[in-house]
């Protein structure tokens, strides 16, 4: 960096400002003692004493005269050294002063830069942030370093931070500035026309620190989250910002790596509290789970319940997913909070069957959770842990989700198949999923979605709709489920189609787990009621 020639200067200055005082006190002394010998001479006559000492002695006056001077060799000699000294003493400060000030400019233990230095060096940046396209910042940050600490002590720490910087160093271009900017975190600037790779320079770090690091006989997997402002804030500070609100998003994101945009900025402080407060709540599994009864349309006998999640917020209060489930799937929250929801579901579907309810729980899936392969193994062990029969858990996914990739979404999902799960299509009849390819995928259950049924009454172009779903799923062997059934010419209108299960706040809103089973039995009731006095002709299904 440009500060070595304005250290050198300040070096100087503070090594002469060191020497000062001591010379000025020596000084002083002299003059001191020189004044005072003047004043003792004046008033004792020593030209008069020193040639009635000669001749007391008999020294000649020439010799007396010498041997007074010769008397100041001593203070000579002693001023000489005690110069020296001086000199010595500032030399050693000066050093001193340029070893904490490398200290302060270098970290430690990795030999990068220092935080103070970094953000030092983005100031200058901006301050001849001339050169377009101004300097760019990469900020990276170990997630769970402390796990390390304390689970393989702080020496693996050290060993791994050092392995990280020298694994960054060497992807870092020769110009750029890496520093270490935390406990476990890393900072790269980007000036000149460097900066122009900052994003390429961010998936290569992603991608590098996914490799395992390499310390002692160990070998060590870490999560490593990237934020990348690519273009420059209105300040330096305003810069790294950005870059550190990439890296927060980063943390939550699948790759580990994000770049800013406005869109993830956290000038929405509310967006930014909400999120924190969400990852909290699935962290500390606080989220709520209501569930939503389906019924047989030829019975009413609800066979199964839709899980719902709930978030109880302590100031918004009850929040419904449209609310707060974007935030979780832009992030990698929603896999945790599914198997929130997911553990959950089974544990009260596991209560409900003890207590002699038999009712089978669907759960959804969000797009994401369908490219994760080790999703089926975490549900298997999610079964045996809770007991739950795996016809009992139906994984709902919608079109969208299938089609996004779809050969890896089909192995997930015939993964999940295998260990006898039910699968059903989700929100049918609003995505573009083509028939041909639904068929060749292992789906059990098709679920209608919710505008085409309540717009049944009122427009035949929906009822048809619904009609051919309900017969392509018959054709294809695959169950039906309507959605959005909030009033009885809609129940009854899906029974004469042949259609076999139903859903919606006509037949009953989501409730809370402890309330399933009084809702089912008030469910049962009123259909049963309903279907005994419309007589034997409307017990279709
Ligand atoms: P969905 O899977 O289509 O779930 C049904 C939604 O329709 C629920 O809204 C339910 O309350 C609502 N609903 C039920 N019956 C009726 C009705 O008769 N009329 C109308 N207008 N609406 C009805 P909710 O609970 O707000 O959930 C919205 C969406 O959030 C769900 O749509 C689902 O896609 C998603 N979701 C809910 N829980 C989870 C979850 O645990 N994980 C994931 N990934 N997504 C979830
Ligand atoms: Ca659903
Ligand atoms: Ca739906």
């Amino acid at each position: 960096m440009s500060a070595t020639a304005e250290d050198g200067t300040a070096e100087d200055g503070t090594s002469r400002r060191a020497l000062r005082g001591p010379v000025v006190r020596d000084a002083l002394v002299v003059l001191v003692l020189t004044c005072a010998l003047a004043a003792a001479s004046g008033a004792v006559d020593l030209p008069a004493r020193v040639a009635a000492w000669s001749a007391a002695t008999g020294l000649p006056l020439d010799q007396a005269v010498l041997v007074l001077a010769g008397a100041h060799v001593p203070m000579m000699w002693f001023g000489a050294r005690r110069g020296q000294q001086l000199r010595d003493e500032g030399d050693a400060r000066a050093e001193a002063e340029a070893r904490l000030r490398e200290d302060a400019r270098r970290d430690r233990l990795t030999g990068v830069a220092s935080h103070p230095a970094f953000v030092a060096a983005v100031g200058a940046a901006h301050a001849d942030g001339t050169v377009p396209p101004g300097p760019a910042v990469v900020l990276l940050d170990v997630d769970r370093f402390g796990e390390v600490n304390a689970t393989l002590g702080h020496e693996v720490g050290d060993g791994l931070l050092v392995a990280l910087a020298q694994r960054l160093s060497g992807l870092v271009p020769a110009g750029a500035l890496l520093a270490r900017t935390g406990a476990d975190a890393f900072g790269v600037l980007l000036t000149g026309p460097d900066a122009a790779e900052a994003g390429p320079l961010a998936e290569r770090i992603a991608r590098a620190t996914r490799r395992p690091l390499r310390v002692g006989d160990l070998c060590l997997a870490v999560d490593v989250s990237v934020g990348v402002a690519e273009l420059p804030g209105r300040d330096a500070q305003d810069t790294l910002n950005r870059a550190e609100v990439a890296r927060t998003a980063a943390e939550s994101s699948s790759g580990g790596l994000c770049r800013y945009s406005p869109a993830i900025d956290t000038f929405d402080p509310g967006r930014l509290a909400l999120h924190d407060d969400l990852r909290r709540a699935v962290r500390e599994r606080t989220l709520a789970v209501h569930y939503q009864p389906k019924a047989r349309l030829g019975d009413g006998r609800v066979t199964g319940v839709e899980a719902l999640v709930r978030w109880d917020h302590p100031e918004h209060g009850l929040l419904l997913p449209g609310r707060f489930l974007p935030l979780a799937e832009q992030t990698s929250l929603v896999r945790p909070l599914t198997e929130v929801v997911l553990e959950r579901a089974l544990t009260d579907c596991r209560r409900w069957r003890d207590s002699g309810l038999a009712l089978s729980v669907a759960v959804n899936l969000s797009p994401r959770l369908l490219q994760d392969a080790d999703l089926p193994g975490r549900v298997a062990g999610l079964l045996s842990a809770t007991g739950v029969d795996p016809a009992d858990l139906e994984l709902e996914i919608t079109e969208t989700a299938v089609l996004e990739d779809a050969d890896r979404a089909s192995l997930v999902l015939a993964h999940l198949r295998a260990l006898g799960v039910r699968l059903s299509v989700d929100d049918f009849g609003t995505g573009h999923a083509s028939l041909t390819h639904l068929a060749r995928l292992p789906v059990t259950d098709l679920k209608v979605d919710r505008s085409f049924v309540t717009a049944m009454g009122d427009n035949p172009v929906d009822a048809a709709i619904v009609r051919s779903i309900v017969e392509l799923a018959g054709s294809l062997g695959l169950g039906v489920v309507a959605e959005g059934v909030e009033d009885e010419a809609a129940w009854e209108g899906l029974r004469a189609m042949g259609c076999r299960l139903a859903q919606g706040f006509w037949i009953a809103r989501p409730v809370p787990a402890d309330d399933v089973p009084g809702v089912v039995r008030d469910v049962e009731h009123r259909i049963r009621q309903r279907t005994a006095a419309a007589g034997p002709r409307s017990l279709v299904g």
